[in-house]
């Protein structure tokens, strides 16, 4: 399934349907238990959110593009509405209303099976591939209503790009996996694409590796540089949003931090909702957290908030260790 070619301007539109369909769900386990904190002192401070805060000296992320970005980040690039998905008779989201601003970095937290990637998942309509899954409410992406009959879902998941836990270049070359997307929507100049591929592999940091060997075999390349080529394939066709889950997950230190710097560096470019069950790493990555529990929103506040004075119970035991 991939889109036919289009001559709507300079642009190139494409989805990078296949990766899409060729992915494991990789949900699994079961919905968030609570597990009681014992007879552990309760902390008056969340530890683990200490853990997670840079250090005060530490220049937070978002400081040098704070007013930049601060006025764009107005506008709400996602939102949704009384957002409900079942699998089946599994109520899996129940009733999210989020708005999430562009150009920032949104990181969503909470334990296993709270519905984390079900709801990225929703943002560009990549549900629609499990079989037996019913929503309500609303999403809106921009301008797209998400679940409208007109929406072209193929034109979706070319604005909203998705990046997984574990990498997943095709076996192909490096050069050909990142203009994947570019020839399924009917690019075919040598020279444009060539442009294309250096641009985006350039943006998600990985030129300079690779551009001695972009005719190699992307499989050839390490983890971290398998993702990061992931990133710049989703980058090739110009997307507005990225979703990642996990991105990070199957990584190693050195591998993660530059993807995490890469998710700072991206920002000012893309709006990025990152699923992490990583603390440290939405605290280091994401302007905003949205904490999740059992299909709910608990949560969704500036990060440094939520993590130091976080406005709800069960979110403060979360961060201190308590359950999940
Ligand atoms: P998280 O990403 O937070 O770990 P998920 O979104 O994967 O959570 O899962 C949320 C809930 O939906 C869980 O109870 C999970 O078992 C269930 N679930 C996820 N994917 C599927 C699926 N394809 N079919 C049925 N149930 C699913
Ligand atoms: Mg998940």
């Amino acid at each position: 399934m991939v889109s036919s070619p289009r001559s709507s301007g300079p642009v190139p539109r494409a989805a990078e349907s296949p990766p899409l369909e060729t992915q494991p769900n990789e949900s699994g386990g079961g919905p968030g238990e609570l597990r009681s904190g014992g007879d552990a002192p309760r902390p008056t401070v969340p530890d683990r959110a200490r853990e997670a805060l840079p250090a005060p000296a530490t220049k937070r992320p978002e400081d040098g593009e704070s007013r930049g970005s601060a006025r764009r980040e107005a506008e709400v690039a996602i939102s949704t509405r009384e957002y409900r998905l079942f699998y089946g008779h599994l109520l899996a989201l129940k009733g999210i209303d989020i708005d999430i601003p562009g150009h920032s970095v949104t990181a969503i937290i909470g334990p296993s099976g709270c519905g984390k990637s079900t709801l990225l998942r929703s943002f560009n309509r990549m549900n629609d591939l499990i079989a037996g899954v019913r929503t309500e409410g609303t999403i809106r992406v921009g301008s797209i209503d998400v679940f409208d009959s007109s929406t072209d879902v193929v034109e979706l998941r070319r604005r909203v790009g998705m990046v997984f836990q574990r990498p997943n270049p095709f076996p192909k070359s490096i050069f050909e996996n990142v203009v994947f997307g570019l020839r399924a929507l009917g690019l075919k100049d040598r020279g444009d694409l060539e442009a294309r591929a250096e641009a985006s592999l350039r943006r998600a940091a990985l030129w300079d590796e690779v551009k001695d060997r972009l005719r190699r075999s992307a499989l050839q390349l390490s983890g971290g540089q398998q993702q990061r080529l992931c990133i710049a394939r989703c980058l090739a066709v110009e997307p507005e949003v990225i979703l990642m889950d996990e991105p990070a997950s199957a990584l190693d230190p050195t591998a993660t931090a530059k993807i995490e710097e890469l998710i700072l560096h991206l920002k000012s470019r893309y709006t990025i909702v990152v699923v992490t069950h990583n603390m440290q790493q939405a605290a280091r990555v994401s302007d905003r957290t949205a904490f999740m529990l059992a299909g709910e929103l608990i949560e969704y506040d500036r990060t440094k908030q939520l993590f130091t004075r976080p406005s709800q119970k069960l979110t403060e035991d979360y961060i201190t260790g308590r359950f999940g």
